[in-house]
């Protein structure tokens, strides 16, 4: 609710942007918007490292990020806005703007769930990032939103400056699938959200508990992929 009352001012650089504007302009100047335009996703090989720890699951799996993570740029901007400066409805824009480009997901995927957060950060932040970017994302897909099938069951210590064994152990067992969306996700294609993808510790964690519902495959989809230490 606060950004209704911020003057409109990059959140990038702090030039004035533009006013009532229903897209990214809102948010960035000119320039900002231009340099966003020119981001990058991640290498293949920058995804292949995660993809090949989710490889014991029982069921296919892919990693997808709209953009390779650049510290001080324009994204880490956004993702630092929409995380801890009360900004939900920017995580729902950028929803909409990586549907734009993702737009093909549409025809690999039946249900989208967010990776959730545990109930005592959502209280603290008001909202779940992952949950807006998702929600938008399955809103512009036309697909089956569901933001309670994964539940995440004790606060994990937040990943930052952990080792990738650190990370596995931070997240082991820390989600739980709600047991009365199990038939619905079964046989399912089922696409996670989350707002940056790191190690792939979460997406670990998560797959492991998904493989209670046999669904027929798990797409991973980040906002942005980071470098471990990035
Ligand atoms: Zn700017």
């Amino acid at each position: 609710m606060l950004e209704l009352f911020l003057p409109r001012r990059c959140i990038h650089c702090g030039e004035p942007a533009k006013k009532g504007a229903e897209t990214l302009s809102k948010y960035l100047c000119s320039n900002c918007l231009r340099e966003y335009t020119t981001l990058e996703p991640p290498a293949v090989d920058e995804l292949e490292d995660r993809t090949r720890r989710l490889s014991t699951l029982p069921f296919p799996t892919g990693v997808y990020a709209a953009y390779s993570f650049i510290p001080e740029s324009v994204l880490q901007s956004i993702i630092h806005h929409f995380k801890y400066l009360d900004m939900p409805r920017l995580a729902k824009r950028m929803g909409n703007e990586v549907a734009v480009t993702f737009g093909q997901l549409a025809n690999f995927v039946d249900v989208i769930l967010p990776v959730p957060l545990h109930v005592t950060r959502y209280a603290e932040r008001g909202y779940n990032q992952s949950a807006m970017l998702a929600k938008s994302l399955s809103k512009s897909l036309d697909k089956i939103y569901l933001k309670d099938a994964i539940k995440r069951t004790r606060p994990t210590p937040t990943q930052t400056g952990l080792t990738i064994t650190e990370r596995e152990e931070n997240v082991r067992g820390a989600f739980k699938l709600t047991d009365r969306r199990i038939e619905q996700l079964k046989g399912k294609r089922l696409l996670i959200v989350d707002d940056v993808i790191t190690t792939g510790a979460t997406m670990a964690s998560i797959g492991a508990e998904l493989a209670k519902a046999e669904p027929k495959e798990v797409g991973f989809f980040a906002l942005a992929a980071a470098q471990l230490g990035a």
